[in-house]
């Protein structure tokens, strides 16, 4: 199934395109809840956290620690990853992501939802 996420991935649907390699891609939220508001999305199509199967542990690694290498390279001090899983935790598209979420500066809110 090709959904939105697989498009972008395959460059078939445009996007602010930050990072990507063999297995994931990193661009800009296209409403972004932060001053930094990226998705980290892999390039395979797995519906969501509950539906990951054994196989699927490296895939979440290498979300995580790229995540942890563009935030270090855009120079976030600190920042927060958010899954949403299933519509009751807010997800509303079924292509697993990771959402990269920083650069407040001193003061702003910090407490949102994505
Ligand atoms: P979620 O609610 O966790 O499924 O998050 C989906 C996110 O995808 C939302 O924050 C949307 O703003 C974002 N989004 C939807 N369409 C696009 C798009 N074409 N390009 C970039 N971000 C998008
Ligand atoms: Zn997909």
């Amino acid at each position: 199934m090709e959904c939105l996420f697989c498009k972008i991935s395959k460059n078939e649907i445009p996007s602010e395109t930050v990072y990507e390699d063999a297995d994931v891609k990193i661009f800009k939220d296209i409403h972004p809840k932060a001053p930094v508001h990226l998705l980290v999305v892999p390039k395979v199509h797995i519906q969501s956290i509950a539906h990951l199967e054994a196989d699927h542990s490296d895939t979440i690694t290498k979300l995580i620690y790229t995540a942890k290498k563009v935030a270090e390279e855009l120079g976030l001090k600190g920042y927060k990853l958010v899954f949403n899983v299933g519509r009751e935790g807010g997800q509303v598209i079924d292509h697993l992501h990771l959402h990269l979420l920083g650069g407040w500066r001193g003061g702003e809110e910090r407490k949102i939802n994505v």
